[in-house]
């Protein structure tokens, strides 16, 4: 039987544009079930009923991404769903204007926000260095100690966290009263009742970071700021070791050479009490203008740190030395704080002028206002950093030669990127 053909009277153009119809139908049930799957495995209750199993996502399932996405860092935000990259928050988005500081991964820079004019502290990293270093734990520790403690006035905010192919950015508070140590240096000691506000502030910001089982371990006064209106504001949460329990201990051996205390030197489990060892010594250093068992040669002060006894000449008070011996206990299960942690600090005698209430909401009125004309006046920062030139790589990835050290730089930070739930802040 000969079968005659239909008449096709559909035109090309027509035939295009049922098909860009049914694209875009699909497209939008796709979005639509995309959707419906990520509130399906977002949700508690459904998400662990054996017949939605199947939806879950293996989050450690190293996804090989392909040339567009390395060379697009819009594209290299992790998780995909997260508002930085919602919002599409990229390098290129703020203008840097100064280096204010090098920490070991990278700088951290003075940038401003294009949009809303804000001014930010942003950190850049290089993950080549990170991976180098096999650190990826602590940067990933430091941005969700920093995601969780974005209200606490002591502790510094972290606003959106991104990358790209080479670098990791923490876009933060920024904060131009300069380094504690910065202005210590400058006035060699610090009077009681300053040392006192300074020490009350950080014993806060401790106390609350413990609360969450997280031990600071880096104090130190490069990491302490002060904002413009003189209070105290803690940065670098590299460094910290999260999900300690009140009574949990660990062993890795990090910190600052001059503040580490006894028992991470011997290399043996520690726990939240190395916090008031360092707060020790930083109130020490505030006190006495030298850290506690200072000396010049390394090998020495690891030898008085663990055996040397704390000499404590008289011209600090009776309640500023007793606080210290408590704090810089050798003996970790007789320092100051094992029992119960921050409220043994808050009731003791050399912190009596101080109220907790008052100073949580920064009524205190702090000791010293650096002056500061605004958000560009960097008299407080090192003009070691700040006379640096900024590179116009900060914000320019396009174009990079793509070897296969940047691949694996590219996708070794999966779930860095983070944005608040109220847009940019
Ligand atoms: P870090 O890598 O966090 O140790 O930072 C290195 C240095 O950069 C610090 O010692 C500060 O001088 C400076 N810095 C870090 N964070 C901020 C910030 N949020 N605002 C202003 N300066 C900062």
């Amino acid at each position: 039987m000969a079968v005659t053909e239909a008449p096709c009277d559909l035109s090309y153009c027509k035939m295009r544009g049922i098909v860009s119809v049914l694209t875009a139908f699909i497209k939008e049930r796709k979005m639509g079930l995309n959707d419906l799957i990520s509130k399906l495995v977002s949700n508690p209750h459904i998400c662990h009923h054996s017949e939605v199993d199947f939806l879950k996502i293996d989050e450690n399932q190293n996804e090989e991404l392909d040339e567009d996405e390395l060379l697009n860092p819009m594209c290299l935000t992790f998780p995909r769903s997260s508002l930085a990259e919602e919002l599409a928050i990229k390098p290129s988005d703020f203008d840097y204007l100064k280096i204010i500081g090098k920490g070991s991964f990278g700088k951290v820079l003075l940038a401003r926000h294009r949009d809303s004019n804000e001014y930010y502290a942003v950190k850049v990293l290089q993950k080549k260095i990170i991976l180098k270093k096999k650190e990826q734990k602590h940067i990933m520790a430091e941005r969700s100690v920093l995601m969780k403690n974005i209200k606490h006035p002591f502790l510094v905010g972290l606003h959106f966290s991104f990358q790209t192919t080479d670098k990791l950015y923490f876009v933060l508070d920024y904060v131009n009263g300069g380094e504690l140590f910065y202005h210590l240096q400058r006035e060699r000691v610090f009077l009681e009742p300053r040392a006192r506000f300074y020490a009350a502030e950080i014993a806060s910001a401790l106390g609350y970071l413990h609360s969450l089982h997280i031990v600071y371990r880096d104090l130190k006064p490069e990491n302490i700021l002060l904002a413009s209106t003189g209070h105290i504001v803690l940065t670098d949460f590299g460094l910290c070791k999260e999900g300690l329990a009140p009574t949990g201990t660990t062993t890795t051996f990090c910190g600052t050479p001059e503040y580490l205390a006894p028992e991470v030197l011997q290399k043996q489990a520690y726990d939240r009490t190395v916090d008031w060892w360092c707060l020790g010594s930083v109130l020490y250093e505030m006190l006495y203008g030298l850290p506690p068992f200072y000396s010049r040669n390394t090998a020495e002060m690891y030898n008085n740190i663990l055996n040397k006894p704390l000499i404590l000449k008289p011209n600090v008070s009776n309640s500023g030395r007793e606080l210290l011996e408590g704090l810089l206990q050798k003996d970790r299960t007789k320092r100051l704080g094992v029992k119960d942690d921050f409220m043994e600090l808050k009731c003791h005698t050399f912190f009596s002028p101080i109220n907790w209430d008052d100073l949580m909401a920064r009524k205190i009125t702090p000791p010293y206002i650096p002056s500061v004309s605004g958000p560009t006046d960097l008299r407080h920062f090192d003009p070691e950093f700040t006379h640096l030139p900024v590179t116009s790589s900060l914000c320019n990835t396009d174009g990079l030669l793509v070897t296969s050290s940047i691949k694996e730089a590219a996708g070794a930070f999966p779930g860095f990127s983070y944005g608040p739930t109220d847009g940019f802040m």
